[in-house]
């Protein structure tokens, strides 16, 4: 599932096309796509002639802000992804476009999702309002300072990685980055949220940003399924130090990495490090 870098990464491209575009026509084919109204038809009418402000993100969520405040929000959960340009993209990458957006410039933007996880949401301002106020801290903003992360930590005996994972707490972070952050804090997955010392925290709040920004600055992990607008790719996979490397070597000790199940997610680590 696409995290925080993925999605800024799809919402830089999309900003700069999309802004100040209207959408013509919406022509919406599947109606588990349209998560929050009655039909698939309802959500095109609400979109036809509505003006593209800005395109956003929230944690994991990509929002296109329109004119008269309303929000369209997408997730792209495992497989969604968009294209843009005249014609349909490369049919071997995208095979199920499920949504086309006319523009105002003769482009359409296109909405592939082979299992359709994604989908998008109608949001009212105050809907959005709610929405925003429901998640967590953005990990990247000034406003999330070491001590930000301690207060949403206080008491917490849930393991430090389900805490990461809770967009409650901290928006945008998922599987691979949390445990990415937690090996460079050399701090094991398992300990109790609230159990972390302040030196603990400190070193996990600049490991937390270490990875998101260097993620960005590969464009992305690429698993997969995770494409960018128009299929390109990131190439952060190369560089997961835990991340679906078990059995590879530390790159830090050289014992073998290691995968544990944590919430029915998959944890990777390496023991020796991470205390
Ligand atoms: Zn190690």
């Amino acid at each position: 599932m696409p995290e925080l870098p993925e999605v800024e990464i799809i919402r830089r491209h999309l900003d700069a096309e999309l802004r100040e575009r209207t959408i013509r026509k919406a022509r919406i084919r599947r109606r588990d796509l349209v998560l929050n109204l009655p039909t698939a038809r309802a959500l095109a009418r609400k979109l036809e002639g509505r003006r593209i402000c800005r395109v956003d993100r929230r944690g994991k969520n990509l929002l296109f802000r329109l004119d008269g405040e309303a929000v369209l929000q997408t997730q792209l959960r495992m497989t969604g992804r968009f294209a843009l340009g005249h014609q349909r993209p490369d049919s071997s990458l995208y095979r199920h476009i499920v949504a086309v957006f006319e523009l105002d410039d003769g482009r359409n933007l296109y909405y592939d999702d082979v299992r359709r996880l994604g989908g998008f949401r109608w949001l009212e301002p105050q809907e959005w309002a709610a929405l925003d106020r429901s998640l967590g801290p953005e990990p990247l903003a000034p406003s999330f300072t070491a001590r930000r992360l301690e207060t949403t930590l206080e008491g917490t005996r849930a393991p430090i990685k389900n805490a990461l994972l809770d967009q409650k707490r901290i928006a945008g972070i998922g599987n691979i980055y949390a445990s990415e952050a937690l090996f460079r804090a050399r701090i094991h997955p398992e300990r109790a949220g609230g159990s972390l010392e302040a030196r603990e925290i400190a070193a996990l709040h600049r490991s937390i940003r270490a990875v998101l920004r260097d993620a960005l600055q590969a464009a992305g992990t690429t698993f997969r399924d995770f494409r960018a607008v128009n299929g390109s790719s990131g190439s952060y996979q190369h560089k997961l130090r835990v991340y679906g490397r078990e059995g590879e070597p530390c790159r830090s000790c050289s014992q073998p990495v290691e995968r544990s199940v944590q919430a029915g997610r998959s944890t990777f680590l390496c023991a020796s490090c991470q205390k």
